[in-house]
């Protein structure tokens, strides 16, 4: 499990766990919730829809197996039903926003029935933004539902009438792999719930996601060619584990992600000349294009390497990023680079003579 996250967990549940520090744990796990929150917003906002429905570690024993599309459904389903129809006892946000409709899913359940590629083939069925819209909504709806819980409601117990209630939802397939979640979740307390499906439950699924994410833009980036557009080596950038690379559906570059098409200019100027890079253009020098903005940082690096490539080749290129990358991590060797384009040529074409 992440430490980092583990570890503010922990804190986050012996803050909640006692009277005068109760508040503050309320307002940690929700300034932690949100953060947790911003991975799948960049999962969703920088991947392609069939992403969503892939099981790269299909066979695999852990929560990695399943699918992104699987895991959102998964986690919000439960904290939905679990927030409403056990804790606040009203309508879960799925009924009263009428989310299955808009999400296209064939079922209701929190999905635990489901198993091998049956996850898959329901995960290809759902609308990816919906189901981010409704996983927004339910984070957003149990925040609130947290902050007007008081210390004292903490050790409310659930009862036979409340399991009842949840097996007359529907919610729970009746399933064995399923049917377990009701007699867990009425198990338990009120603070046991939110240490689970409002906190931990979330931490395991989302680290599982980025290993399927993570696997996804390894497997895209497969026998494409590293050197993007502009010059960057992908092989060492420090977004290699979340990036498919400009040359590929799952480019999630930190430049591209700025511009509301997500395309970055550079790479629709290559495509729009018939070029392969940058380093194929007779403008580089005098061109102020998207990364190549004078006032952007890197953009004298990413030119001093594109005419590396231009004169010496993507070889070369990648080999002296290998021995500077012995030395030097991307961001100190972009700032070495980066003072001006023809002293940062000079220091590659030393690297390269050495
Ligand atoms: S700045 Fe543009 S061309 Fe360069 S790596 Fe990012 S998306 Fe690709
Ligand atoms: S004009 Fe600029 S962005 Fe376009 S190909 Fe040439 S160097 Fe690249």
């Amino acid at each position: 499990m992440d430490k980092e996250w583990s570890e503010k967990c922990k804190r986050i549940h012996d803050l909640l766990s006692k009277e005068t520090t109760y508040k503050e744990g309320t307002e940690l796990l929700i300034k932690f919730r949100n953060e947790m929150f911003e991975q799948i917003s960049q999962i969703v906002n920088g991947y392609p829809v069939e992403a969503f429905y892939q099981m790269p570690f299909a066979n695999a024993k852990g929560y990695h197996s399943k699918t992104l599309s699987y895991s959102i459904w998964h986690i919000f389903r439960i904290e939905d039903i679990v927030a409403h129809t056990l804790i606040a006892g009203d309508e879960q946000i799925f009924v009263d926003g009428g989310y299955q409709k808009r999400i296209g899913s064939p079922i209701i359940t929190t999905g635990n029935e489901l198993q091998g590629q049956d996850i898959a083939a329901f995960s290809k069925k759902l609308d990816i933004r919906a189901l981010y819209e409704y996983a927004k909504e339910v984070m957003l709806s149990s925040d609130s539902i947290l902050s007007k819980l008081e210390y004292s409601q903490m050790k409310k117990k659930f009862t036979d009438a409340d399991k009842k209630r949840l097996a007359e939802s529907g919610c729970v397939s009746t399933d064995e792999n399923a049917a377990w979640l009701i007699d867990y979740w009425c198990g338990k307390d009120v603070l046991g719930l939110i240490k689970i499906p409002f906190s931990r439950h979330w931490i395991m699924h989302i680290e599982a996601m980025r290993r399927i994410k993570n696997k996804l833009c390894k497997n895209a980036r497969k026998g494409v060619d590293p050197i993007a557009y502009c010059g960057f080596s992908c092989n060492h950038c420090f977004l290699s584990e979340w990036c498919g690379s400009c040359r590929t559906e799952y480019n999630t570059c930190s430049f591209a992600t700025i511009y509301d098409d997500r395309k970055c200019p550079n790479m629709v100027c290559c495509i729009e000349k018939n070029i392969d890079g940058c380093y194929e253009c007779t403008e580089l020098e005098d061109c102020t294009k998207g990364f190549y903005t004078p006032d952007n940082d890197g953009a004298a690096a990413a030119k001093a390497q594109v005419m590396f490539i231009r004169k010496y080749g993507k070889k070369a290129f990648l080999a002296v990023h290998d021995r500077l990358h012995e030395r030097y991590d991307f961001a100190k060797t972009q700032e070495i680079l980066g003072q001006d384009m023809y002293e940062g040529l000079k220091i590659l074409e030393n690297e390269y003579s050495k």
